[in-house]
């Protein structure tokens, strides 16, 4: 599945309740926290061992933040092919001017 194909099925499935980029963004960082209390119950737990199951719990988990980011970029007009472009080229030019290791969000 493309990122194109996946935001089509994110489209597809919003239902009808009108629900802002506010409550999107809430439902993203919600999912990124899931993401880490798993991995740190793991650290924590597991003495820092992924067992295939763990990774299959954490994928899940990561589907669920991508999901909200492109429920987040539909609500401000951003599809994930936009998200994925913008990233590529921030990455790259970071790459070529030598500041992928730094501070700031625009260096
Ligand atoms: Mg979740």
């Amino acid at each position: 599945m493309t990122f194109e194909e996946y935001q089509q099925f994110v489209e597809k499935n919003v239902g009808d309740k009108k629900l802002d980029v506010v409550f999107q963004t809430l439902g993203l960082c919600g999912e990124a926290g899931e993401v880490a209390e798993k991995v740190k119950k793991i650290l924590r737990d597991e003495n820092g061992v992924f067992s295939d199951e763990a990774k299959q719990e954490i994928a899940k988990e990561l589907g669920d933040v991508l999901w909200y980011i492109a429920r987040a970029g539909m609500e401000i007009g951003v599809n994930m092919e936009d998200i994925v472009r913008i990233n590529v080229e921030k990455l790259l030019s970071r790459v070529e001017r030598g500041t992928v290791f730094g501070k700031g969000d625009n260096r």
